[in-house]
């Protein structure tokens, strides 16, 4: 199997193999082509790639460290390398997402954008950069995340957006998203839906993966300045959509590591989905016999996707990369061992790729001296009231 097939422009169909696409509204084809002739022509342009790396370095706070994690490393038998998306404004890699789609907002001559949230990190990344360039933000959020989120939907607030809480179907991020895709469909002449992971009709899985790479070309470059010029043995990161894994993986899929994906248990749809569509894209998806979408489970609101991005299926299937789980008292082990080995609380979302390379090491399926660069998606602030609920 050749690397060199991975990861590169799905051309204009925005096909991964057998996933991806774009199976959506008539309405709404205008649309996504318009975002994809504006992304395409920005994305070569060497003033637009400048102004985003400006604000990349002087906004968010590029380059973000790769912090060698020496205690956690004697524990666990193998070298960890952390990658610090949490270092970032915000907290997570999603800022960088947002200022992307933001710049390309203005680009298009658009005034208002769209997000939907789960955990409420892109919610806060979204309505971060419309202050930021001075857009109009409306966030959709299931009603349950509302509750189980609140500071972050007061932070939004305060950022100047409109949070719509959802209260159809599982009123969780499945919902918000069709919400979304709804509004966009009756707004979309002066309104940019920025979607928050590599999910969604083309060109989304694309270009979120494109300005996510970032994370993942940063990182070799870290790690071949630490590690005598070699690669890691092996990249880890957490996946709820995939957008930080498929950034980090973009920078080591032409090398030899081994690529690993760790999904919450209650949301594994690379393990137990099945392909089928939704929200405009074909991948695996967690559903009934009967094509009914499920609802994904997991302790962290950012992980609760009854999908996964459409790359994803595609270089699971390829063998490229592979997919684990965690179950959440796995993480929650892993976020305490973490934050006492090396004083960093880390997101619930990152956890998990700890929780597993924690079993993976005690199991012995990652050789004792491996190199592992994992990253670390973000911080666990947000976090903080749930793991003090479930640990009293
Ligand atoms: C949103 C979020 C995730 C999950 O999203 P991906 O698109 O899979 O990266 C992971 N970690 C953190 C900290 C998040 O906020």
């Amino acid at each position: 199997m050749s690397a060199a097939v991975h990861m590169t422009d799905p051309g204009p169909d925005g096909r991964f193999g057998d996933f991806g696409g774009r199976f959506i509204p008539e309405s709404l084809v205008p649309a996504c082509l318009e975002v994809e002739q504006a992304f395409r022509s920005a994305w070569a342009d060497p003033v637009f790639r400048g102004r985003l790396d400006d604000l990349l370095r002087d906004y968010a706070g590029r380059p973000t460290p790769v912090t060698e994690a020496k205690r956690l490393s004697e524990e666990l038998g193998v070298r960890i390398l952390l990658k610090r998306e949490d270092l970032t404004h915000t907290g997570s890699h999603k800022i960088n997402n947002v200022l992307g789609q933001g710049l390309l907002t203005l680009q298009m001559g658009k005034t208002r954008m769209l997000a939907e949230t789960g955990a409420g990190q892109h919610g806060v990344a979204s309505a971060t950069a419309a202050a930021l360039f001075g857009l109009e933000c409306v966030v959709y959020m299931g009603e349950v995340d509302t509750e189980r989120q609140e500071l972050n939907v007061f932070r939004m607030r305060l950022l100047g957006a409109e949070v719509r809480p959802v209260r159809s179907g599982s009123r969780t991020l499945k919902d918000a998203v069709n919400e979304a895709l709804r509004d966009w469909v009756a707004t979309v002449e002066h309104t940019h839906y920025c979607i928050g992971s590599v999910m969604g009709p083309h060109p989304f899985p694309w270009m979120v993966r494109e300005l996510q790479s970032v994370v993942g070309h940063e990182a070799r470059e870290q790690c071949r300045a630490l590690l005598g010029g070699a690669d890691p043995d092996l990249v880890l990161a957490c996946v709820g959509g995939g957008s930080n894994a498929a950034g980090t993986f973009a920078g080591f899929v032409e090398t030899g590591a081994d690529l690993v994906g760790v999904e919450a248990a209650g949301g594994a749809a690379m393990d137990r989905g099945i392909p089928g569509i939704l929200h405009g894209m074909r991948s695996y998806l967690l559903q009934d016999e009967w094509g009914q979408i499920l609802e994904a489970e997991s302790i962290s609101a950012g992980l609760d996707y009854p999908g996964i991005g459409p790359e994803h299926s595609y270089l699971g299937d390829s063998g490229r990369a592979r997919y684990a789980q965690a179950s959440d008292d796995e993480v929650l082990d892993a976020l305490q061992l973490l934050a006492r080995t090396e004083g960093i609380i880390p997101a619930l979302e990152p956890a998990h790729a700890l929780a597993w390379l924690v079993g993976a090491t005690r199991r012995g399926e990652v050789e004792a001296g491996s190199t592992v660069l994992m990253t670390l998606s973000g911080r666990g602030d947000k976090d903080a009231e749930t793991v003090m609920g479930l640990l009293k």
